[in-house]
């Protein structure tokens, strides 16, 4: 059935040879023109299971299963979003007949005989419910994919395109309560580039923009745990968040990243080993009661302090 574009597959389930092929005739006649048959139950939820129809006008007496239960079996087969409107076909038309049939999974019913107009008019209101859901289907799987990308964009530094300081101020606490439950130490490391500033004043923001990407680069290369998280802390600081991991262990991770900066030999003239290079401060700590994620980063921030002091280009643990 091609209306407003959308295909219809429409599916009957009728055991009466005479009323399956009146049903066929009037389904023609609105364009419907080769609609799934199937004169049992089993067939019937064979063709569902393969076919999946928009439609299915239902028997409700069949030789083999009763139609109430077919039913029942369509909607528990349906999986996600997938919704097929279900019509039964019934010559009760005591009112609890009714309410069986809408209880199953049902979602109209017609009288038998069954009327061409009749039938016309229902399949008609369910195509348009039909078409209501798969806009619905559709608007949900954009609604979705914007909302991912929201949550990137709303936990990523948009020009190192690692994680940003609103993302490290929520993970960084959370490890922390992981680690004080594990019982294990939480390591931090700041690492800051050295005479920044000076880069800028030298080469022009948009070179010192290309020379924070790459430190990014080496900060998030030397964080490969899953729990490990690499973030822009701001301006030219980023942080190393390490779990359970001890003084060494950062230390060792922070002199990789001073170490990997040095090797890119970006050219900073102003600095007097005559590339960019950067300063770390390394804090490991146990959590414990009293204490907050905010001593961690305290302590580190005063190590990188010590680091600058010390002459730059280099990794200051606190102890
Ligand atoms: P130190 O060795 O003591 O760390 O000196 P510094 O010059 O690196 O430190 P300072 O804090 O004086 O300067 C940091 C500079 O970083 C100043 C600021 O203009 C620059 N900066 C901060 N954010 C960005 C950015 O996104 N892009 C660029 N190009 N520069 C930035
Ligand atoms: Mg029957
Ligand atoms: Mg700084
Ligand atoms: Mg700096």
């Amino acid at each position: 059935m091609a209306k407003n574009n959308v295909e219809l597959k429409v599916m009957v389930v009728e055991d009466s040879k005479v009323t399956m092929k009146a049903l066929c005739n009037y389904l023609k006649r609105m364009g419907v023109d080769n609609p799934f048959k199937a004169v049992t139950g089993q067939e019937a939820i064979d063709l569902f299971r393969k076919h999946r129809p928009d439609i299915v006008l239902l028997d409700a007496i069949l030789p083999d299963i009763d139609g109430f239960d077919i039913a029942r079996k369509f909607r528990g087969l349906e999986k996600g979003d997938e919704w097929a409107a279900i019509i039964f076909l019934t010559s009760m038309d005591k009112d609890e007949d009714v309410a069986r049939g809408i209880e199953a999974g049902g979602d109209d019913y017609l009288l038998k005989p069954i009327s061409e107009v009749v039938l016309g008019a229902k399949i008609n209101a369910m195509r348009r419910l039909v078409e209501m859901q798969r806009a619905l289907v559709e608007v949900k799987h954009e609604l979705n994919l914007a909302n991912k990308e929201l949550q990137r964009l709303s936990t990523t530094d948009g020009l190192t395109g690692i994680a940003n300081r609103r993302f490290f101020d929520q993970l960084s606490v959370r490890e922390w309560r992981r680690c004080e439950r594990m019982k294990k130490p939480m390591a931090l490391v700041m690492v800051d580039v050295d005479y920044f500033k000076k880069f800028n004043d030298t080469y022009g923001h948009q070179a010192g923009d290309e020379c924070l990407k790459s430190v990014a680069a080496q900060v998030a290369r030397a964080a490969p745990r899953a729990s490990d998280l690499a973030a822009r802390y701001g301006g030219e600081e980023f942080v190393l968040v390490l779990g359970e991991t001890t003084v060494d262990g950062a230390k060792w991770v922070a002199n990789n990243i001073r170490q990997h900066v040095a090797d890119l030999r970006m050219p900073h003239s102003a600095s007097s080993i005559g590339h960019v290079s950067v300063s770390c401060g390394v804090a490991s700590l146990l959590p414990v009661e009293g204490m907050s994620f905010d001593t961690l980063l305290k302590v580190a921030d005063e190590a990188l302090y010590k680091a600058k002091e010390q002459g730059r280009n280099t990794v200051v643990c606190a102890d």
